[in-house]
């Protein structure tokens, strides 16, 4: 059944049931307060008969004798017939005397009983039943106007809630119908399938989170297309150039010597470092990368590795510099292997772009449960319109530079894979002409977020 329907069915129940029980209680309530009303009116009444039958005892010089004379004379009058419907006379011995009307059916609920006294006396008791109590035309009329008044209320306030219901069922479902006909588009691959946010509440949210989804789902695809595409292309380079050396050596232009070899080398090691990034980066995108965790001291981390990096800088005549909390090691629970390797790649693009007489900053911190880490060059730069695409698999921005250099355009996807992997994230800031900075967030040991004095290290 459609939630519309549903909806609707469950707005009309409860119409309905809020009906019958403002019926049920107003009836109750008022069919109380008739009861109280005619308890009252029937005491007053039984009084004012017992102290007129007091008198007669009286004057009759302390007898009932005679008194069905005096209580038939009374009978006969209108006022009886208006008030009581029985009459029960009783002496002091509990003798009924006179007795008029239907027995009452219950002595507690619908009848009074008064003693009759007189000089402090008790000379008999008079029980009476009152007609009001019983069902006036008053009390049916009134009870009758409000059944029907409430009857016909609910009926009409239903009718107008279920029009309403159904224009309100529609307003508040029509979202949830065009999210449905558009997952049925993406169900049957239309990846282009979108949702119009029209609101703000949880429906626009939900249309949100479907498009970012199904943006997600396409970007995801695209990417698959391209990726056989990219490797195919990827591939081609070394090959054409490993074949073409082959062919010259075949030939017998050039001899099969080891300096002849050695182009065909470095492409085979290229092409080596190649299928094992895709390798590495395939495993992590899928979530399936083996890391060994253990507590690892970031700062000695990178420490050893700037020191690595050190006859590369000193080659190229780049200052190298590493900035650190004097105090104190900085944890994080990481593989020290994969984070090594992101930094190398980072380390590896900072000095594969910074000219001679540049600088490479290795910057450590601690940021509330984070470990920050940034390397920083004064290199060329990224236009603003490449920033986005940096971490996309063979993605360069300086196409020729960057292949003929060695570099694959996996490094920053291998590095953003690679410390997501670790709970992480990774940023880029650059300024063209100024430098690149990449930026590590790590999480860090909670214990270990006191913000240190930097240590400033160069070399
Ligand atoms: P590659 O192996 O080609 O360097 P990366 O994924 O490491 O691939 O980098 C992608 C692209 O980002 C590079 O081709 C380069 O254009 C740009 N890039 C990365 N790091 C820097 C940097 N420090 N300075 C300038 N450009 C950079």
């Amino acid at each position: 059944m459609k939630v519309r329907y549903k909806l609707w069915i469950a707005m009309t129940a409860l119409i309905l049931f809020m009906g019958g029980a403002f019926f049920a209680i107003s009836h109750g309530y008022l069919e109380n307060l008739f009861r109280q009303y005619a308890t009252a009116a029937q005491e007053q009444s039984a009084d004012q008969l017992a102290r007129q039958v007091a008198y007669y005892y009286q004057v009759n010089g302390g007898s009932w004798l005679g008194v069905d004379q005096y209580i038939a004379g009374y009978l006969e009058s209108p006022d009886y017939h208006a008030q009581f419907i029985s009459f029960i006379l009783r002496d002091a011995n509990g003798h009924v005397l006179v007795a008029a009307g239907p027995k009452p059916r219950s002595e507690a609920s619908d009848t009074t009983t008064v003693t009759i006294q007189l000089g402090g006396r008790t000379i008999g008791f008079l029980t009476v039943s009152n007609r009001v109590l019983q069902g006036s035309p008053v009390q049916q009329n009134i009870l009758q106007s409000m059944t029907a008044a409430t009857v016909w209320g609910t009926i009409l306030t239903s009718l107008v809630a279920l029009v309403v219901g159904v224009w309100l069922m529609r307003i508040m479902t029509n979202p949830l119908q065009a999210l449905m006909k558009a997952m049925q588009r993406l169900q049957n691959g239309d990846l282009n399938a979108r949702v119009e946010i029209s609101s703000k509440d949880e429906f626009g949210e939900v249309a949100r989170t479907f498009n970012e989804m199904s943006s997600r789902l396409s970007r995801m695809e695209e990417a698959r297309r391209h990726l056989v595409a990219d490797v195919a292309h990827e591939l081609r380079t070394p090959l054409t150039i490993m074949q073409g050396q082959l062919e010259l050596i075949q030939q017998g232009v050039k001899p099969a010597e080891p300096a002849t070899l050695l182009p065909i080398q470095d492409e085979v090691v290229r092409l080596t470092r190649l299928v094992q990034d895709l390798h590495q980066l395939s495993l992590a995108e899928v979530g399936k990368l083996p890391l060994e965790k253990v507590s690892t001291d970031i700062v000695k981390l990178l420490e050893r590795m700037v020191s690595n990096f050190e006859v590369e800088a000193d080659d190229k005549g780049i200052r190298l510099e590493f900035e650190a909390p004097s105090q104190g090691p900085i944890v994080t629970l990481a593989d020290p292997n994969r984070i090594t390797q992101v930094f190398v790649n980072l380390l590896g693009n900072a000095f594969r772009y910074t000219p001679q007489g540049g600088t490479v900053r290795v910057t450590v911190g601690r940021e509330a449960n984070a470990v920050r880490v940034s390397v920083s060059d004064t290199g060329p730069g990224i236009p603003e319109e490449h920033l986005p695409h940096v971490f996309d698999r063979f993605y360069r921005a300086e196409e020729d530079r960057s292949r003929g250099s060695g570099g694959t355009g996996l490094g920053l996807a291998i590095a953003k894979e690679f410390v997501e992997a670790h709970g992480g994230r990774i940023e880029v800031e650059s300024t063209v002409g100024k430098g690149t900075t990449f930026t590590v967030y790590l999480p860090g040991n909670s214990a270990d977020t006191n913000p240190l004095p930097l240590r400033h290290e160069k070399r």
